[in-house]
């Protein structure tokens, strides 16, 4: 089953192609075209009828539909238009020769047209005011009624309309101009709408833009005739029909058979807003009915959950629920649909979720509810969480290595100083030797593990700093070897192969530090096998060090997260080793620091190698 989008069915609907949609409407003109042989009236009424009924369609679907739209563009047009039909029907009915207004001659429908003309294409201005503002129809309707009075006052009562068409000779000079002035009003009209197309769909604006265009032609072949009978007449009420069918294209065809491209413009933009944020979002946002089931389903939530969207669409909502939530979740559901109301409401829970693979994933959950006609609906945006609470995990887990950490030197150093007071007391100053040695090896434990902390908040801070120098990376080895020679009881240290001229301009101190980390780990993580290796070599631009130990090694599934901070491998976290899960994270930042690599090879019970490359020098 897939998502019943009304929207998006909008876009998939086809119209005829343009070639069939042009040969009936040229077998329609042609048709027309014959019907002036007969009789010019007959054509002339034919013509202006089309234009009428448009422009009464056009005021029926704008005013109708005025409650849902938020562009007043249309409603504006088709009110004005409504007004121009009736001055277009007078126009008609006072044409020469159908002897309706017995004591008028041709001058009257010219000026009825001119005052149409002019009304339709200062109304085209006019119109994109209202495209993003409120419109008080009926304001309007009082509006164009009160000019259209005065108009038809100042034609058929006060007489004083400038004349337009002067039998025997013609059109007026004020006819002319007035054509030329209507066709600059048009298009300038025309431009106002390209300006402002943003809100409008590309068909409908095309469509508008078009048949403005083709008026003005039509309004240039009226400038022209000498008689209302005449060839360029006759072209001119040919092209008002093929504008006021542009105008039916744009606004009726497309209001009634598409109206999300038209009337409720907005709401598309809404929901085009809407889906590219679900679909782009890393959350998971669920939709389902009272009953369950799943009724919208993103990318986030495949992401998540695992199931593709024709995979969960139709589905219950306990597809995604371990066991225990299932209950709650029904009663839930069961209470909603009584009360219809959703207690959790714009609150966020945190919960458990079941992938496809049958994990648990901790969530964080917010629902909404919305209605939809008499029926209710929810929708879920669930989080992730895994990561945070992994990294709760491991702060929890540093708090209590590192009280640990910290706790056992102080008791060891509190126990040392009072055996020590002791044996002053009682003058054995061998064994008072003895316990100032530990208690000085617990005093370096306790430093190294608070520079660490100090290491770790600079990296983070973004504030490690390096002073570098250029050196032999084989010659700071050896002397590592040797400081470290007093912590390796049981161990023997190698320095493996052909010792390499290894130049590198680094920080000095810091590299000693890995290099210290890495045997001191090498040799912590390998009790009872006594040998560590270390090795040096050339690899392109680069020195590469190694440190090998035969120890416990590190499961492959562990290998990445040992570099995080205070990340410590299952098979050392039990208690036998100390360590706080820091060093390891420090020399990654450091090397890299260097435009190094630090990596490693491992296999559980079997040892490690470390490995870390530093650009030559
Ligand atoms: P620490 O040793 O203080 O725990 P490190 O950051 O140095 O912290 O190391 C992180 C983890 O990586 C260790 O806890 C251990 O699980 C694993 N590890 C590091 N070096 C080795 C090694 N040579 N052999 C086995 N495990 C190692």
């Amino acid at each position: 089953m897939r998502r019943i989008n009304p929207l998006s069915m909008q876009d998939s609907y086809k119209t005829n192609p343009w070639y069939v949609t042009a040969a009936v409407l040229s077998s329609a003109l042609f048709i027309l075209y014959l019907t002036t042989f007969y009789n010019y009236v007959l054509f002339h009424t034919l013509a202006e009828w089309f234009a009428i009924i448009v422009a009464g369609g056009i005021f029926m679907v704008a005013w109708n539909t005025r409650q849902f739209m938020r562009n007043n563009y249309f409603l504006f047009i088709g009110i004005a238009l409504l007004f121009i039909a009736l001055i277009d029907v007078l126009h008609t009915l006072s044409y020469k020769g159908l002897g309706v207004f017995v004591d008028f001659d041709a001058n009257l429908p010219t000026q009825m047209w001119i005052a149409g003309r002019y009304l339709q294409a200062v109304s085209f201005i006019i119109a994109p005011i209202f495209l993003g503002r409120k419109l008080r129809s009926n304001l309007v309707v009082i509006v164009y009624a009160i000019i259209t009075a005065l108009i038809l006052l100042s034609i058929f009562y006060w007489k004083i309309f400038p004349d337009a068409f002067i039998e025997g000779k013609g059109l007026a000079q004020f006819k002319i101009n007035s054509e030329y002035i209507i066709s600059l009003l048009f298009l300038f009209s025309a431009g106002t709408l390209i300006w402002t197309h943003r809100y409008f769909d590309t068909r409908v604006l095309n469509f508008l833009v078009a048949s403005i265009g083709v008026t003005v032609l039509s309004e240039l072949f009226f400038t022209t005739y000498i008689s209302v009978y005449g060839f360029s007449n006759m072209v001119g009420h040919f092209l008002r029909i093929i504008s006021f069918f542009l105008l039916y294209k744009a606004v009726i065809e497309t209001g009634l058979r598409r109206p999300y491209n038209l009337l409720f413009w907005e709401l598309k933009g809404s929901e085009n807003r809407y889906r590219s944020v679900t679909e782009s979002a890393n959350d998971a946002i669920i939709s389902a009915d009272t009953n369950g089931k799943i009724i919208s389903w993103n990318r986030g939530a495949e992401i998540i959950f695992g199931y593709s969207e024709e995979e969960a669409m139709g589905k219950p909502l306990t597809l995604i629920m371990p066991d225990e939530y299932q209950q709650k979740h029904q009663q839930g559901m069961q209470r909603v649909k009584t009360t219809r109301k959703l207690r959790v409401s714009g609150k966020t829970l945190e919960v458990e979720g079941l992938t496809k693979a049958g994990a648990k994933v901790p969530l964080e959950l917010s629902l909404s509810s919305w209605v939809l006609g008499r029926r209710m609906y929810f929708t879920g945006i669930i989080r992730d969480i895994s990561e945070r609470k992994e990294l709760e995990k491991r702060k929890d887990e540093f708090i209590s290595i590192a009280s640990h950490e910290l706790k056992t030197p102080i008791t060891a150093l509190m126990g040392f100083s009072e055996i020590l007071s002791y044996e002053l007391k009682k003058k054995s100053i061998a064994k008072a030797s003895i316990y100032l040695n530990r208690m000085s090896e617990q005093m370096r434990n306790l430093s190294m593990l608070v520079s660490d902390l100090l290491d770790v908040t600079r990296i983070n801070a973004g504030r490690l700093e390096l002073n570098r120098e250029s050196f032999s990376l084989d010659k700071l080895i050896d002397e590592t070897i040797d400081n470290l020679y007093m912590n390796c009881a049981g161990h023997e240290i190698f320095f493996a192969g052909n010792k390499v001229e290894s130049k590198v301009f680094a920080d000095r101190h810091r590299i000693s530090q890995v290099l210290t980390n890495l045997i001191l780990n090498a040799i912590k993580y390998s009790p009872g096998k006594e040998k560590v290796i270390v090795r040096v070599r050339k690899d392109k631009n680069f020195v590469k060090v190694s440190v090998t130990d035969f120890g416990i090694g590190i499961a492959k599934k562990e290998h990445k997260k040992i570099m995080q901070s205070f990340y410590r491998a299952e098979n050392v976290s039990k208690g036998q080793f100390a360590g706080a899960g820091l060093g390891l994270h420090i020399a990654v930042k450091i090397i890299e620091r260097h435009k190094g690599k630090l990596w490693l090879d491992s296999e559980l019970g079997k040892g490690s190698t470390f490995y870390f490359t530093l650009p030559e020098r």
